[in-house]
């Protein structure tokens, strides 16, 4: 039977030719174990073209899928000639018109590429990525025609072609196997003199049973790959490299940006000339017929190949690796590699990657790198002062993670108040608790968990609003943030949990857990490697956080990074409009799915604010509603902490990115505003401003301008968009209404506005 896909196809690697006119030696196509290219035909069919485009069409609408990644591939697709190329792009342009966006790609050799294929490629809107590992030297080790001549110039040509001022807007940029023989700054050189806007470096395919070639008088692949970080790095980073993008993102707690590193789930499959299905084209290198799926376009859906359990498996996130890897601090960036790499025959994928020492040391050295970045960037005046980096969003995390250490010392007051008035009224905390919180005392890291928790300064802040009356009855709530934190933060040993009369145990930020029901009103839990033990009564239940949902186990979200969807928690209620009943299995995985995409999109429009968001989001709470409705931009709503952002599950990842900001910077602003006062908060002032016929007061003045200019990218009109945020700026200077920092403040929002508003 086949499982239900866990998350749909967006990218279609669509095989139009099935031969080559390189003999690369590493091609995973025809060098390695896997030797099915021989039994297809050459070029895809027209029929089969026709069945693919439908499968595309009807998988989108099923999903509804805002856009669909087709990228044409062989062997080398352009083998199968503009005439029949110009055939398969209309029929899937024509099959998806009205339906899901067609991104269409074609990653070529370049050797064939010409004009004609260019103006083919412009007509469909086709954007080029071409293999090349380097300069001459490099790239003449592997890319070689059959008879040994080298396809070094041809592909030059080939880039040069592309770079000029008609075709340039399809060029995607350029995939470099690496080969630890090549000088690595002469490599990377050599492809960033062709100006690319991407680079990908692509390990060479090895497993355990075929595992790389590393001379003893090379540098080993992390060597080799910081060397060319350091290079990039040097030179201002000055295009994406997909690799380093991923690794930075995902030490700041970002998603990974490719499927060969990080834990974010594989959407991609592979159609072969024949229609068949198949997996990665990368697992061919670990056995004959590895990548198959026993599907095709013609008797099978994209969602039967998507449930199919090889595919599923590559879904699991770090759940579905080997033990070693679960265990491993760098997991959530390198993500156990690509899966082929694992391979091993006598256990198959349930192995580190074969580059583990690599991979390892290749994290580490860009988180050491990244953890030595000088904290104050420098502005065209001087150094800029910490409210002004917050102000303008640059990419600097330091004033963020300050402003969130300082929210957390706030609620840390908050939770002493509660304490002292407890015992003011003769009571004080339940013994479990205060064993709890001093056992977390000495655990800085359980404790900042604890404190960093969004929902328990809601909690919090409604208990000490409650003063007076019996508002200090219960602090089950707290044994469970504490216990929760501790279990996190690695206490060792078993923490008290509240249990309901129901049996229920919940565990904030983890999920809940469905007991038998007890006539004890504490379970215990004890975190032990892979999963927590709760017991309660005579009944024990293990549960793996992350793990999918069943009859007893009901867990928050994982999202991007160590970011959580929490449509759980029942002080979650914090926000301008009110927190969606919980989503459902197929709902969460819809909106994880949507995050990612609006993550992404965030990587490419605003890299900087993503850096920033990064920093400190821990948890995305589903609203009902609409977004941007009044109450929205009036207000951020009820005392929540910085990490949380409420925001709207649509399945449109460029209305979520646009949310995603505004919400970070509506909980940024409230954080600032409760350590400093920007404006005179007496004073009766309020404004007309030009995007709402609705005077506005001051504080919300500044926090909509403060939102709008971290949304700019993504406003229609960005200038138009700009300028009146910027008017409504000049609107708060003018009124002479807020303080020096207040001043500060508002002229580094400003700062950060485009310049060509
Ligand atoms: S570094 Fe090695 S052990 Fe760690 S996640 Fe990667 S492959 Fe697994």
């Amino acid at each position: 039977m086949v499982a239900p896909p866990l998350v749909p196809f967006r990218q279609f690697v669509l095989k139009v030719h099935s031969r080559c006119d390189l003999a690369c030696r590493y091609c995973y196509v025809y060098e390695h174990a896997d030797q099915s290219w021989s039994r297809r035909p050459k070029v895809v069919s027209e029929e089969t073209v026709v069945r693919v485009a439908a499968r595309l069409a009807e998988h989108a609408r099923t999903h509804a899928l805002p856009s669909v990644h087709v990228i044409l591939h062989g062997g080398e697709p352009l083998l199968a000639g503009p005439a029949a190329l110009r055939r398969i792009c209309a029929v899937l342009r024509d099959a998806l018109t009205g339906i899901a966006e067609l991104d269409l790609r074609v990653h070529t050799n370049g050797v064939q590429l010409s004009e004609r294929y260019l103006d083919l490629f412009a007509e469909f809107d086709v954007k080029v990525g071409i293999s090349l590992d380097g300069d001459r030297i490099a790239n003449d080790r592997h890319r070689r025609y059959a008879d040994g001549r080298s396809s070094h110039q041809h592909v030059l040509n080939a880039v040069e072609l592309l770079r000029r001022d008609r075709y340039r807007h399809l060029y995607a940029g350029l995939l470099c196997t690496i080969d630890v023989a090549n000088d690595p700054v002469a490599v990377y050189d050599a492809l960033a003199g062709l100006a690319p806007p991407r680079v990908d470096f692509l390990l060479p395919h090895a497993t355990w049973d075929e595992p790389p070639v590393r001379p003893e008088d090379r540098p080993t692949y992390a060597q080799w790959l910081l060397g060319v970080f350091d290079r990039w790095d040097a030179a201002g980073r000055p295009m994406p490299v997909r690799l380093f993008d991923s690794v930075i993102s995902t030490c700041r707690g970002g998603p990974s940006l490719t499927e060969s590193m990080g834990v974010g789930p594989s959407d991609l499959v592979v159609i072969e000339t024949d229609g068949t299905l198949e997996q990665a084209d990368s697992l061919k290198i670990a056995y004959d017929g590895a990548p198959e799926t026993g599907y095709d376009v013609f008797a099978h859906s994209f969602d039967t190949a998507a449930g199919h359990p090889g595919v599923v498996a590559r879904q699991q996130g770090v759940a579905g690796l080997s033990a070693t890897c679960r265990a491993c601090p760098v997991v959530r960036s390198c993500g156990g590699g690509l899966y082929a790499h694992r391979y091993r025959a006598e256990n198959g994928f349930d192995n580190p990657s074969v580059y583990c020492t690599d991979l390892k040391a290749l994290v580490t050295g860009v988180s050491s790198r990244l953890a030595a970045e000088p904290t104050v960037a420098a502005g065209p005046g001087g150094p800029l002062t910490a409210v002004d980096r917050l102000a303008a969003g640059s990419d600097d995390r330091e004033p963020l993670l300050t402003l969130a250490a300082a929210q957390r010392l706030v609620t840390r007051g908050w939770l002493t108040v509660i304490e002292e008035r407890a015992a003011d009224r003769g009571a004080e905390l339940p013994a479990v608790t205060r064993q709890l919180l001093s056992r977390l005392d000495e655990y800085p890291d359980a404790m900042e968990l604890l404190l960093g928790h969004p929902y328990l300064r809601g909690w919090a802040a409604d208990l000490l609003a409650a003063d007076g009356s019996d508002g200090l009855a219960s602090m089950a709530p707290l044994t469970a943030f504490a216990a929760s934190a501790a279990l996190r933060g690695g206490l060792p040993g078993a923490v008290p949990v509240p249990a309901r009369a129901d049996g229920t145990v919940f565990l904030p930020a983890l999920g809940l857990i469905r007991m038998a029901p007890a006539d004890v009103p504490m379970a215990e839990a004890v975190a032990d490697g892979d999963g927590i033990v709760v017991r309660l009564a005579g009944d024990e239940a293990r549960v793996v956080p992350g793990t999918a949902p069943d009859a007893r186990w009901q867990p928050v979200g994982r999202l991007t990074g160590a970011v959580v969807l929490d449509d759980l928690d029942p002080y979650r209620d914090r926000y301008a409009r009110p927190a969606r009943e919980r989503l459902s299995g197929a709902g969460a995985d819809h909106f994880g799915e949507t995050v990612e995409r609006a993550w992404r999109l965030l990587h490419e429009a605003v890299p900087q604010r993503l850096a920033g968001l990064t920093a400190v989001l821990t948890t995305l709470t589903p609203l009902a509603g609409t977004p941007h409705d009044a109450a929205d931009l009036r207000l951020a709503g009820g005392i929540r902490g910085m990490g949380a952002v409420g925001l709207t599950p649509t399945g449109d990842p460029a209305a979520l990115a646009r949310e995603l900001l505004h919400g970070h910077q509506l909980a940024t602003l409230d954080a600032l505003v409760e350590q400093t006062e920007l404006y005179d908060e007496a004073a009766p002032w309020s404004f007309t401003v030009p995007w709402t016929e609705s005077p506005l007061l001051t504080g919300e003045v500044l926090a909509q301008a403060y939102a709008r200019s971290a949304t700019t990218a993504f406003a229609a009109d960005p200038g138009r968009y700009a300028h009146e945020t910027a008017r409504a700026l000049d609107a708060l200077t003018e009124a002479d209404v807020l303080t020096g920092v207040g001043e500060e403040f508002v002229a580094g929002i400003r700062a950060g506005l485009p310049a060509d508003r």
